[in-house]
């Protein structure tokens, strides 16, 4: 068994998507073993996103993350952490397919409705950071 995080970005919270995506969890196997509901300030960002920090895009990404709130769940299956970003989809618009939670519910690139950690190091990271 392997656990990730997944968020559920303001865009998605905002448009009162978060059940449906959780339904989209549900049906797919993954197990809620923690949850919580609360908004990202700037450093909070910068901690999380701390790969980005140097990108073009990184303002673009703070002042989204900053504009609502978000939920964050833990999530369990058997390798869960590609599980999820299978099921996330892609972070580019025109490649996400039906069936994907990013098709469903995202918008843009940035306003894309979730997040999953790409790897069960960072899982862990973002896991510490998120419920600590
Ligand atoms: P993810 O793991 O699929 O979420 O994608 P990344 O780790 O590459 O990027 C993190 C987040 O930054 C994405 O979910 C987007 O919200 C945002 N992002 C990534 N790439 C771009 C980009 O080229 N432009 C903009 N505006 N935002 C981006």
């Amino acid at each position: 068994m392997q656990r990730t995080l997944m968020l559920i970005k303001p865009d998605a919270v905002k448009a009162k998507s978060a059940g449906g995506i959780i339904g989209m969890l549900e049906k797919a196997g993954f197990e809620i073993k923690a949850a919580k509901v609360f908004e990202f300030d700037a450093a909070l960002c910068q901690v999380f996103y701390k790969d980005h920090l140097a990108k073009e895009f990184f303002p673009r990404l703070e002042s989204f993350m900053c504009s609502g709130t978000s939920w964050a769940l833990i999530l369990e299956k058997e390798n869960a952490v590609c599980a999820l970003r299978e099921l996330m989809g892609d972070v580019m618009p025109e490649k996400r397919v039906p069936g994907t939670i990013r098709y469903h519910y995202g918008h843009g690139i940035t306003d894309n409705g979730v997040h999953g950690s790409d790897s069960l190091e960072n899982a862990e990271r973002e896991i510490a950071i998120i419920f600590r």
